[in-house]
């Protein structure tokens, strides 16, 4: 028999997983062209051909023991050199090799953090809406993920509720930007002001709260807008990323950590995630897929392509009546629901074929989104359901 603690885990599985298998078995009766699947943040446009050209150069003429083999649970030396410049020159930092672990991707380098940094009971303050697996990932180590309430006017994080809710139990704080599921890029007015009170509860508390930035969209982007480096505004801070959306390659598990030298026991930190990588099962990140994204790391995938599906969806979408949130990044757009319920709404929507996430499971119930990252004619055919879907609903 399972464990307690996976039934629980299994109950509230991903409702956005059940919707994408709902969508494969509604594709196989009407058609993949009648079936307008936003479910899933899964990436489709292909990665760029420099990802292919490293692969099969790696593949030809790269020492197969190297390619192969285990390594420090770190990551390749010349990986993590590598990654650190290309920060460095994007951000005028000054970290090296020894500030950056390779991780499985994102969701690997949030667990080695959580695993490394929280006691059961400790607790980690998000702001909603946020990604649904963090709850998943917090509750693995026994932490308690406090949800701060959305401001739904700008869909900037809180911070008069953050304040409040900040006690001698916050171990971290986890922000997402550009964000999932709305879009929305967090200003660097909102993280100068999330940093002077973390420095004033830190001394208040006499506590270390670790600031996590999740940013796997930091390269998606539309316009002139800029993604903050947040460690700029506070020094405790540690940046998760992942190429699974900027180079398209979310099935080969790629990512990093930076741990910038001034953290709070900085060595002890860096040695723990070492160790988190290794015990957690990880051991290394993708040895082939380091050594590829070590030479693509000026390469993203095609932005413009998500670009004409967000300005399509989203004039479509407004012009019918929808009130939906302006995505300056990532490739989410989050719909007000014009019924209460926006479970009830979603279930409406699946009778014209088009399939979009309640906002519930990010935390913010009212809401749906709907992920663009979808070939341009499936957003083209499916503006007419969703002018039936107004018809009925609006
Ligand atoms: N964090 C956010 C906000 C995400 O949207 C995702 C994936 O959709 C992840 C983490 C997990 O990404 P990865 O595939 O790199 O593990």
């Amino acid at each position: 028999m399972i464990c307690e603690k996976m039934k629980g885990l299994v109950k509230g599985s991903s409702a956005i997983r059940a919707m994408f298998e709902e969508g494969r078995k509604m594709a196989a009766v009407y058609g993949e062209e009648n079936v307008y699947d936003f479910s899933l943040g899964n990436p489709n446009v292909a990665p760029p051909e420099a990802v292919k050209d490293a692969v099969m150069d790696l593949i030809q003429n790269e020492d197969p023991m190297r390619l192969h083999g285990y390594m420090s649970n770190t990551g390749f030396e010349s990986t993590r050199k590598a990654v650190a410049e290309s920060v460095n020159e994007k951000n005028g930092t000054h970290y090296g090799a020894g500030n950056v672990i390779m991780t499985v991707g994102a969701a690997s380098g949030l667990n080695v953090v959580f695993r490394s940094l929280l006691n059961p009971g400790d607790e980690v303050i998000t702001f909603a809406p946020f990604f649904a697996e963090y709850r998943n990932y917090v509750a693995n180590y026994d932490g308690v993920l406090i949800e701060i309430s959305p401001d739904t006017s700008s869909f900037q994080p809180r911070l008069d509720e953050f304040k409040a809710r900040i006690s001698a139990k916050t171990k971290c704080v986890l922000v997402n930007s550009p964000n999932n599921p709305t879009g929305v890029i967090y200003s660097a007015e909102t993280y100068r002001n999330m940093a002077s009170i973390l420095e004033e509860k830190q001394r208040e508390f006499g506590t270390q709260i670790y600031l996590v930035t999740d940013e796997p969209y930091r390269e998606l982007v539309y316009g002139d807008i800029e993604v903050p480096f947040v460690p700029k505004f506070y020094k405790n801070t540690i940046v998760g990323y992942s190429f699974s959306k900027s180079l398209s390659l979310p099935g080969e598990r790629i990512g990093y950590l930076i741990i910038p030298s001034e953290v709070d026991d900085f060595d002890e930190v860096y040695a723990a995630m070492s160790v988190a990588n290794r015990i957690l099962g990880y051991v290394n990140a993708p040895s082939m897929f380091q050594l590829v994204v070590e030479r693509c790391l000026h390469e993203t995938t095609d932005i413009s392509y998500y670009e004409r599906n967000r300005n399509t969806l989203y004039e479509g979408l407004t012009k019918l009546g929808f009130s939906c949130v302006k995505p300056d990044g990532a490739f989410y757009l989050f719909m007000k629901s014009p019924m209460e319920d926006e479970k009830a709404f979603c279930e409406i929507a699946k009778k014209y074929h088009i399939l979009i996430v309640p906002g519930s499971g990010f935390g913010c119930p009212g809401y749906v989104r709907i992920a663009y990252c979808v070939a341009y004619e499936t957003i083209l055919n499916s503006l007419p359901a969703f002018e039936k879907l107004a018809a009925e609903t609006l």
